[in-house]
């Protein structure tokens, strides 16, 4: 098995550098900071697309195939790491959009399980992880699989001769392997000379701390949504906005994004914001690109899955591998 470059580790690099491992490659994985400290730390863990009717057919297959395994990789990340992803299968509480025809077209073809209720269409198969310890398991993971992980190693480009990928150059030193993989998240355009651009979509987020068992299930209504960890902790998500690299956060936001969930349940009154985050989803001009360079030979990307790449990673994943193996 030849060596491979992995460069970004959030989520999607550190899960392709796992399934590249277990394949017998001998890996080597770059981050410009700290492991899964940017968009995979930032997000909120739902193991579903928010509107599955709103994306591709490519989103919805990444997404199912990955629904499928994460169960079994949270336990098993758990065994071996000790580190609780706190995989939960807490079901969604769709308040919203799920009776219009286009959604019951697409339910009725993909023949999702869900029941109605009055307040909205309880998906109670949906699935959340705690996406902060995910990655410190997956990254405690890849260590012990073997994986060389270097990070504050920032990679300012690719080295290329003769239409083939060498491998990756950052600020002292040079990275050779038989194969590279941009997973470099909303970043992955600065090393990618490809026509699809992927770009940030920024995303503020709130916690508030509430009684454990307060709110049972993930809620969904007009775009936002309440997400209820084990611990009573309730994520609040989120905003879209589209204002490049700019990680600032503005307290009218985190009260809009309160005023949102106190209005679902009026018992969250008083409570304080605990902290208020902003990360950078990875958007593409196209769609999610799982594959190789269109005329670079050994690169291959893992980039641009936007709202979903938490859910989508561990078959995106399983994807790269199938090709390189
Ligand atoms: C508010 C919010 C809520 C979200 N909620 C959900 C959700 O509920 N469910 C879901 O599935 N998804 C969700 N997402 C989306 C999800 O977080 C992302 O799709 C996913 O984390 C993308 O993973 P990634 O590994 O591609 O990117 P990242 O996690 O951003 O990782 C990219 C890594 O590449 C590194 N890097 C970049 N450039 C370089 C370079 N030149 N050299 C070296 N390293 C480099 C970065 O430092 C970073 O660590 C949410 C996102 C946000 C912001």
């Amino acid at each position: 098995m030849s060596d491979c470059l992995i460069i970004g580790g959030g989520v999607i690099g550190i899960t392709t550098a796992r399934a590249m491992a277990m394949a017998g490659a001998k890996v080597t994985l770059l981050d410009q900071r700290a492991c899964g400290k940017e968009s995979s730390w930032a997000g909120g863990g739902i193991i579903s697309p928010l509107y599955p009717w709103l994306y591709s057919d490519l989103v919805n297959e990444l997404s199912r195939a990955s629904q499928g395994v994460y169960a079994h990789l949270c336990a098993e990340l758990f065994e071996n790491t000790g580190i609780d992803p706190e995989y939960i299968r807490c079901g969604l509480l769709m308040m919203d959009k799920y009776n219009t025809p286009e959604a019951q077209q697409w339910m009725g073809k993909h023949s999702l399980d869900f029941q109605v209720h009055d307040k909205g269409a309880l998906f109670k198969d949906i699935a959340q992880v705690r996406n902060p310890r995910l990655l410190k398991a997956l990254k405690a993971d890849i260590l012990k699989l073997g994986v060389q992980v270097v990070e504050q190693a920032k990679v300012n480009g690719l080295m290329t001769e003769k239409g083939a990928t060498l491998g990756a150059i950052t600020e002292n030193k040079k990275y050779y392997a038989d194969n590279t993989i941009v997973c470099s998240g909303a970043w992955s355009s600065s090393l990618l000379d490809i026509k699809d651009t992927i770009y940030p979509i920024k995303g503020q987020m709130i916690v508030i701390k509430a009684k454990a068992g307060a709110v049972k299930h993930i809620i969904l209504d007009q775009g936002r949504y309440i997400i209820p960890r084990k611990d009573g902790r309730l994520l609040i998500g989120s905003t879209m906005e589209n204002v490049g690299f700019d990680r600032s956060i503005q307290t009218q936001v985190g009260a809009d994004l309160l005023a949102f969930a106190v209005n679902r349940f009026p018992q969250l009154k008083n409570t304080n914001i605990e902290h208020h985050w902003a990360g950078f989803r990875p958007a593409s001009s196209v769609d999610v690109i799982v594959g190789k360079h269109p005329q670079l030979a050994n690169l291959y990307i893992n980039a641009g899955h936007f709202r979903n790449g938490l859910n989508m990673a561990p078959e995106s994943a399983n994807r790269i591998k199938k090709l390189l193996c």
